[in-house]
């Protein structure tokens, strides 16, 4: 699951993304309202986190211009404590909820479950790609009729691997998408949990799915 999260507060935005990304959530982060906007309409995302007040273009601007060019994520809007007329003016906006802060991080990520929830049943649930399919509502791979039982860094890797297959996914994506991005890249960590994923994606099948394109990464697809 990818998540947008668009907040110029450097502190809080990290605070947000490690809890989300120790829920297994893919984060992205855009400092200004100008850059969110273009990585929402580029890239497909299951929810976006946006924060009302930011320099330039306000957070309200952002989701109406969303809404406008044809974003669906589900929006939660980041509010000031106590403001009603904020909250109004971001759901008129085409927000989906709001969540005042501080708020405890408990709610923050029980809100973005929900929401979450509430873009899969339009449609994004399940990712395919050849006889491999990953339900993201149920956390299940299966491949063919086997379900494949994935621990929480194997699915968000599959699932990485899904929303760019057939294409080339980099390491540095991978470190980005699947840990805290603060390890040492020169670990093979990466690697170790590629071998995983193979071992139960791919042994005892003819067709190879998981392929390595030496020096730069890995990319899910059917043999070439
Ligand atoms: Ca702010």
């Amino acid at each position: 699951m990818r998540i947008l999260l668009i907040e110029d507060e450097r502190k809080v935005a990290s605070f947000i993304a490690r809890a989300l990304r120790e829920n297994s959530y893919a984060v992205d982060v855009a400092e200004t309202g100008e850059k969110g906007l273009e990585q929402a309409i580029d890239v497909t995302y299951d929810a976006i986190l946006l924060d009302v007040r930011l320099p330039g273009m306000s957070g309200l601007e952002v989701c109406r211009e969303l809404r406008q060019q044809g974003v669906e994520a589900p929006v939660l809007m980041l509010t000031a404590r106590g403001l009603v007329e904020q909250r109004v003016a971001g759901l008129d906006a085409g927000a989906d909820d709001y969540l005042a802060k501080p708020f405890a991080l408990a709610e923050l990520l029980a809100r973005v479950r929900a929401l979450v929830r509430r873009g899969f049943h339009s449609g994004n649930a399940k990712l395919r790609y050849a006889d491999l399919s990953l339900d993201r509502h149920r956390r299940r791979a299966t491949r063919g009729s086997e379900v494949i039982p994935l621990t929480a860094k194997e699915f968000a890797l599959l699932e990485l691997f899904l929303l760019h297959a057939p294409e080339l996914v980099t390491r540095s994506e991978i470190i980005e998408h699947v840990w805290d991005c603060h390890f040492d890249s020169e670990t093979n960590l990466v690697e170790v949990y590629i071998n995983r994923l193979r071992q139960k994606i791919d042994e005892d099948r003819t067709a190879k799915l998981i392929h390595t394109v030496r020096g730069v990464g890995y990319r899910l697809g059917l043999p070439e």
